[in-house]
């Protein structure tokens, strides 16, 4: 008996083990606040797409940490959504609010928006909330906007010098303003990305 009790607490140990393992999520894995969760209304039908490369962009509007973000994301959607755009849905695939909180935008596998001249089709578009040509990049939402490229260039198979901002695809915006398109320009964005994915 004594024999079989203790087979028994090696199987056990394991099947444990081997859980465990199974479970484990990868270490690059953000939490998104959820469509759901800042209470989005359905995307119009759109057509599919792949995204291949990544894009930033800043929201443009001077925000700060007092922000009910979820509410000013869901007032984009209703703007966007109405007979001003007529757009699908919201013109980016994730937002980050200045507390580095990421919020899910449109569907990954549709291309997004813009208001200037390039054509979105196959970029990945990721808005910072905030205006950076007026306001510094918070430390949170800069160190989520390296998690989230990360993220997104291993789910989505996106090659990491694809990287790029919105005024590197278009001569007609400072988007994503000079206080975060600094850390484009001085390789340290592509740096930190490049050392999550090790
Ligand atoms: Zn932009």
């Amino acid at each position: 008996m004594k024999r079989i009790g203790i087979l028994i607490m090696l199987l056990t140990a394991n099947l444990a083990n081997g859980c465990s393992v199974q479970k484990r999520k990868p270490a690059a894995e953000l939490k998104t606040v959820s469509r759901s969760e800042w209470q989005a209304a359905p995307a119009k039908p759109y057509k599919s797409n792949r995204p291949v490369r990544i894009t930033v962009h800043h929201e443009g509007t001077l925000i700060d940490s007092s922000k009910n973000v979820a509410q000013f994301i869901k007032n984009i959607q209703t703007w966007g959504m109405g007979k001003d755009r007529n757009w699908a849905d919201v013109p980016y695939h994730f937002f980050i609010g200045p507390d580095g909180r990421v919020y899910e935008g449109r569907d990954v596998f549709t291309a997004g928006e813009t208001a200037t001249e390039y054509d979105p089709s196959g970029h990945l578009l990721i808005s910072c909330l905030g205006n950076f040509e007026k306001q510094e990049v918070p430390q949170r939402q800069l160190d989520a906007l390296v998690a989230l490229i990360a993220q997104c260039n291993a789910k989505y198979n996106i090659p990491a010098d694809s990287l790029g901002t919105h005024r590197d695809h278009s001569s007609k915006t400072t988007c994503p303003g000079k206080n975060l398109y600094k850390y484009f320009a001085d390789g340290s964005i592509a740096k930190r990305v490049k050392a999550l994915e090790k």
